[in-house]
C-alpha cells in the first residue's frame, strides 16, 4: 500500500482517555506497519470545550508510550498547521462552496427560537425533533427567504449558520474496513450546522476538509463516530472529493469490567483501576485521575495490553513488543464486537515486562517511588532488591508494600506466627541461631544457609518451626524471596540487629497474647 497517510484527531477537551491511546495506536501500527506518515491533529475548534492543559496531556501520554508522530503541531510537516485553531480561515470558503453549490444553506434561527421550536414540537409528540428535509421548509433560513433576502440579512449583520442540505430518501453507503457495508438512509439524518455564528466549523466540516487536505488515506477511529461518517461520505461527494475520500475503519468500544456499556472515565473509581494513561489533576477531586504509569504500568507492557483490546493476530501469542506489533498488526483482525476492560490481564502483562526487563532498567523506574517514600537507600543495593523482588510485583508501587523490610526496619511482624511458635525451645534455638549467625566471617547466602540448615538438621529440629520464625524476625512476614539472600542483602549488622528487636517485640506479642 503506497502512500498512507493517517491521522489521530484528539479534541482537547480533557484529558486522553485510553480508548482514545488505543485509537492513537492502532493509528500508528497501521502507519508503520505500511511504511506511512502518522499526523497529530489537533481538533480544537469548540472554544467552549477547550480545556487547560489536555493538548500537552496528549503530546506527553503519547510520548511515554514511545508513539511518535510524523507530522504534528511540534514538528510541522507539509501539511501544517495541525492545531484548528490556527486553520480558521479554511474553513469558510468551503461551507460557502457548499451554498453556492445549493447542498449548504444560511439558517437566522436564533438559540431560542429553535428551543421554542423544539419544544413545541414536542407537545405535538415529536419525540425528537430535528432540523431536516421535512422541516427545514417552516425554518428561519435561506431556502425559505430566498437568495437575495439571505444576503441583505447577513450583509446587516443578522446571525447565521451554515447547515448542509442533507437528501430526503437516498441511501449513503460505504464500506467499513472492520465493519464491511455500512449504510444510511438519509431521511434518518438531519441538516448538521457546518459553521457556526462565530464563523468556526463544527468538527464535521473541519474534520473532512482537513481529511482532504491532508491527504489522509485512512480513518481509523472509535465506533462512537460510525453515525457521523453518513455525513462525512456525503461532505466528500458534495465538495467532489468522492475519488480521494479516506477509507474507514471504526473500532470497537472498549467496555466496563463488569456490566453493560461502554468504560466511562468515571468507571476508574469505580473499580479502582486507571483509565487515562497518565494522571490526571484537577481543581476537583472528582475529575482528577490516576493513570496507567502512576498506577505502576510500564509503557510497553499498557501497548500490548492496549493492542489486544479489540485485536488479536488469530495466533495464541500474546507477548508483542512494538516491533512484533508493527510486523503483525493488520485491520482485517480487528474485532467488531465491544472488548472488555479486564485489568487483572493488564496487571498480568505488566508482570511479564516486569520480568523480562533488566533489574537496572528496573531499579531506575523504582528509586522515584522509593525516594517520594521519603526512604535513602543506593542504586546498587536496590538493583539486588529489585532482582529478588520482581518475581512477586504485578505493579512497580508494590514493592514498596511486598518488599517494605528492605526499606525500613518499621514494619509489622505478621503476629499469628509468632503467637503460634514464639515458646520454647524453638525461640531458645531462633536465639542460638542468631548467636551463630554473628561469628559468622563471610556472611553470604551460601554460608548462611549452611549454617541454618547445619543447625537445624544438627539439633533435630522441624524446619516448620524455627524457619518461619527467623523470617518474621528478619522480613516480618513469612512471604517473600530467599531468606539467605534477602539477608545477604541486608548485610550483617542490620540482620542482627533485626533480630534483636523481633525478640524484643516478640515477647511484647505473646504477653499480650488473647485466646483468638
Ligand atoms: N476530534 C474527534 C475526536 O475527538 C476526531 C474524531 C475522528 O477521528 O474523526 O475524537
Amino acid at each position: 500500500m503506497g502512500n498512507v497517510r493517517v491521522r489521530f484527531a484528539p479534541s482537547p477537551t480533557g484529558p486522553l482517555h485510553i480508548g482514545g491511546v488505543r485509537t492513537a495506536l492502532y493509528n500508528y501500527l497501521f502507519a508503520k506497519k505500511n511504511k506511512g506518515t502518522f499526523v497529530l491533529r489537533i481538533e480544537d475548534t469548540d472554544q467552549t470545550r477547550y480545556v487547560e492543559g489536555a493538548e500537552d496531556y496528549i503530546k506527553k501520554s503519547l510520548e511515554w508510550l514511545g508513539l511518535g508522530f510524523d507530522e504534528s503541531p511540534e514538528s510541522g510537516g507539509e501539511f501544517g498547521p495541525y492545531r484548528q485553531s490556527e486553520r480558521k480561515a479554511i474553513y469558510a470558503k468551503y461551507a460557502e462552496k457548499l451554498v453556492s453549490m445549493d447542498y449548504a444553506y444560511y439558517a437566522f434561527d436564533t438559540a431560542q427560537e429553535l428551543e421554542m421550536w423544539r419544544a413545541d414540537m414536542k407537545s405535538q409528540g415529536v419525540h425528537s425533533p430535528k432540523y431536516d428535509y421535512s422541516t427545514r421548509m417552516s425554518m428561519n433560513n435561506s431556502l425559505v427567504l430566498g437568495k437575495a433576502k439571505s444576503k441583505e440579512l447577513i450583509a446587516n449583520g443578522t446571525p447565521f449558520v451554515i447547515r448542509i442540505k442533507v437528501p430526503e430518501n437516498e441511501k449513503i453507503t460505504f464500506t467499513d474496513m472492520v465493519r464491511g457495508e455500512v449504510s444510511f438512509d438519509t431521511s434518518e439524518l438531519d441538516d448538521k450546522v457546518m459553521l457556526k455564528t462565530d464563523g468556526m466549523p463544527t468538527y464535521h466540516l473541519a474534520n473532512i476538509v482537513d481529511d482532504h487536505l491532508m491527504k489522509i488515506t485512512h480513518v481509523i477511529r472509535g465506533e462512537e463516530w460510525l453515525p457521523s461518517t453518513a455525513h462525512h461520505v456525503l461532505l466528500y461527494k458534495y465538495l467532489c472529493w468522492e475519488d480521494s475520500m479516506p477509507q474507514f475503519a471504526h473500532l470497537p468500544l472498549i467496555l466496563k469490567p463488569v456490566g453493560k456499556g461502554k468504560l466511562s472515565k468515571r468507571d476508574g473509581a469505580k473499580f479502582g483501576f486507571p483509565v487515562f494513561p497518565l494522571s490526571w489533576n484537577s481543581d476537583n477531586p472528582e475529575d482528577s485521575f490516576i493513570g496507567f504509569k502512576e498506577f505502576g504500568f510500564l509503557p510497553d507492557a499498557t501497548i500490548n495490553f492496549l493492542a489486544l483490546l479489540g485485536w488479536n493476530p488469530g495466533t495464541e501469542q500474546e507477548i508483542f513488543v512494538l516491533s512484533d506489533l508493527i510486523k503483525s498488526f493488520s485491520i482485517e483482525k480487528i474485532v467488531k464486537s465491544g472488548a472488555r476492560f479486564n485489568i487483572d490481564k493488564a496487571k498480568w502483562f505488566n508482570q511479564q515486562y516486569i520480568l523480562a526487563k533488566k533489574d537496572e532498567e528496573l531499579a531506575e523506574l523504582i528509586m522515584p517511588l522509593i525516594e517520594e517514600e521519603g526512604y535513602e537507600i543506593d542504586m546498587d543495593y536496590l538493583k539486588r532488591v529489585v532482582s529478588l523482588m520482581k518475581a512477586r510485583i504485578e505493579l512497580l508501587p508494590d514493592i514498596l508494600e511486598s518488599g517494605v523490610f528492605f526499606f525500613t526496619d518499621n514494619f509489622n511482624y505478621q503476629e499469628k506466627i509468632v503467637r503460634k511458635k514464639w515458646k520454647e525451645p524453638n525461640a531458645g534455638h531462633v536465639k542460638k541461631i542468631k548467636e551463630e549467625l554473628s561469628s559468622l566471617k563471610n556472611f553470604n547466602k551460601e554460608n548462611i544457609e549452611e549454617l541454618i540448615k547445619n543447625y537445624i538438621e544438627s539439633n533435630e529440629l522441624s524446619f516448620g518451626n524455627i524457619f518461619p520464625l527467623l523470617r518474621v524476625a528478619v522480613t516480618g512476614t513469612t512471604k517473600g524471596p530467599d531468606l539467605f539472600e534477602t539477608m545477604e542483602v541486608l548485610k550483617k549488622n542490620k540482620t542482627l540487629s533485626r533480630f534483636d528487636v523481633a525478640f524484643d517485640s516478640f515477647d511484647v506479642i505473646i504477653k499480650g497474647k488473647t485466646t483468638n
